[in-house]
């Protein structure tokens, strides 16, 4: 029986991605009114395929760069490549959806009342010098790089929730995630975790950039996904930026040893140039998570990296 003072219709804007997907599911298990909105840049049709029956979900082909005019209760702003080939594929398209995007999400928010979550990254720290970073950590970010156009655009955004919420009491909520993997990737998404992963699979060379030293803490979707959603939840005064992600630390070596061993792969792994401006080091303070929402990750790195394994290996049987 469904309790309609409980349904919310919930605006996912980049919900046939990597975690918009999951968000969605997670969000229809709960009995809410979903609504995607992706224009299929990085995300696609058949991740979220099997939604598709669900009289709850709804799915509507549109770039959030450009207006949307919806009657929703809340909204996640997902929208946004977040690989680094990806972004820079088209950095000037990077920057608009970060911007505009939010912009015309903000808009949306104000006029209909909805609260607003928005999806920022670990990338505003840039290659900090603090570590592990805290949110009252301001980065260390370049301004004219490659990765620029998503870290200034993810900044851009996070300012422009702030003065929404100062300039027009708009309820918001700003997470900063953290590198978070899981099945639901794109095969070809060039994220390290999915990378070492088909790889491994398919026998083929493991890319390390650089030496493999520099660090990165790995979330898995769920943990990540659960974060999402207390945050959403909490009281009007808790806006964030709250860091979300598992302080779990380990080098990229270290990463493509654990893969190779849990795959039982033969695969080499191969050094190759370092991208500019990589950040060398990253692991995310969460006390303010853990205070505020009593959330912590419950997946460790090898559990999540079996599940993801799984779906990699199913998915390159069914697409050989
Ligand atoms: P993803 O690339 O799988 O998903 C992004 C989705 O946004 C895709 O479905 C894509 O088609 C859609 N999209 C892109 N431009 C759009 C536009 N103009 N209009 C409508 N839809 C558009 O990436 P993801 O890992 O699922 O990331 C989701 C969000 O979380 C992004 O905002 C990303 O910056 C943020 N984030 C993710 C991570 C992570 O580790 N996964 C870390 C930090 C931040
Ligand atoms: N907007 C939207 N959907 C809405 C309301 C607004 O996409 O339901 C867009 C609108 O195009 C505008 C942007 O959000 O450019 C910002 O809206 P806001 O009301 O803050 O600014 P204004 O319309 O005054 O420029
Ligand atoms: N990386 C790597 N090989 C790959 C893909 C990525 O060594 O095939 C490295 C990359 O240089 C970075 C780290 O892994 O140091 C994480 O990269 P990813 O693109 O997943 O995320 P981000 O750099 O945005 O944290």
């Amino acid at each position: 029986m469904r309790h309609y003072d409980t349904v919310k219709r919930i605006l996912v804007t980049g919900g046939a991605g990597f975690l918009g997907t999951h968000l969605c599911e997670r969000l229809l298990k709960e009995g809410h009114d979903v609504l995607c909105v992706d224009n299929f840049y990085t995300g696609s049709k058949r991740n979220i395929a099997h939604l598709l029956d669900n009289p709850m979900f709804e799915i509507m082909r549109h770039d959030v760069t450009f207006p949307l005019y919806v009657e929703v209760d809340e909204i996640y702003n997902l929208a946004c490549p977040a690989a680094p080939i990806h972004y820079q594929f088209d950095p000037v398209a990077t920057t608009k959806v970060s911007v505009h995007g939010a912009i015309n999400m903000l808009g949306l928010a104000k006029r209909v009342k909805a609260k607003i979550l928005q999806a920022s990254t670990s990338e505003v720290y840039g290659d900090p010098d603090i570590h592990p970073q805290p949110e009252s950590y301001w980065g260390n970010v370049n301004p004219i790089g490659p990765r620029s156009c998503y870290d200034e655009g993810k900044r851009c955004a996070e300012t422009l929730c702030y003065d929404y919420h100062r300039q027009h009491n708009l309820r918001i909520k700003v997470a900063r995630i953290f590198n978070t993997y899981g099945p639901y990737m794109h095969v070809n998404d060039g994220r390290v975790v999915s990378n070492f992963i088909v790889q491994a699979l398919r026998g083929e060379d493991i890319t390390i950039y650089g030496d493999g030293s520099q660090t990165r803490s790995f979330c898995y979707c769920d943990d990540l996904i659960e974060g999402f959603i207390r945050l959403m939840n909490t009281s009007d005064d808790v806006t964030g930026p709250m860091n979300l992600g598992n302080p779990g630390e380990f080098t990229i070596k270290e990463l493509a040893e654990i893969i190779l061993e849990m795959v039982g792969s033969k695969s080499k792994l191969v050094f190759m140039p370092l991208p500019s401006d990589d950040p060398r080091q990253r692991k995310p303070d969460i006390s303010f998570a853990k205070e505020k929402l009593d959330w912590a990750p419950q997946i460790s790195l090898r559990e999540g990296l079996m599940k993801t394994i799984d779906y990699f290996r199913n998915y390159l049987k069914e697409n050989l």
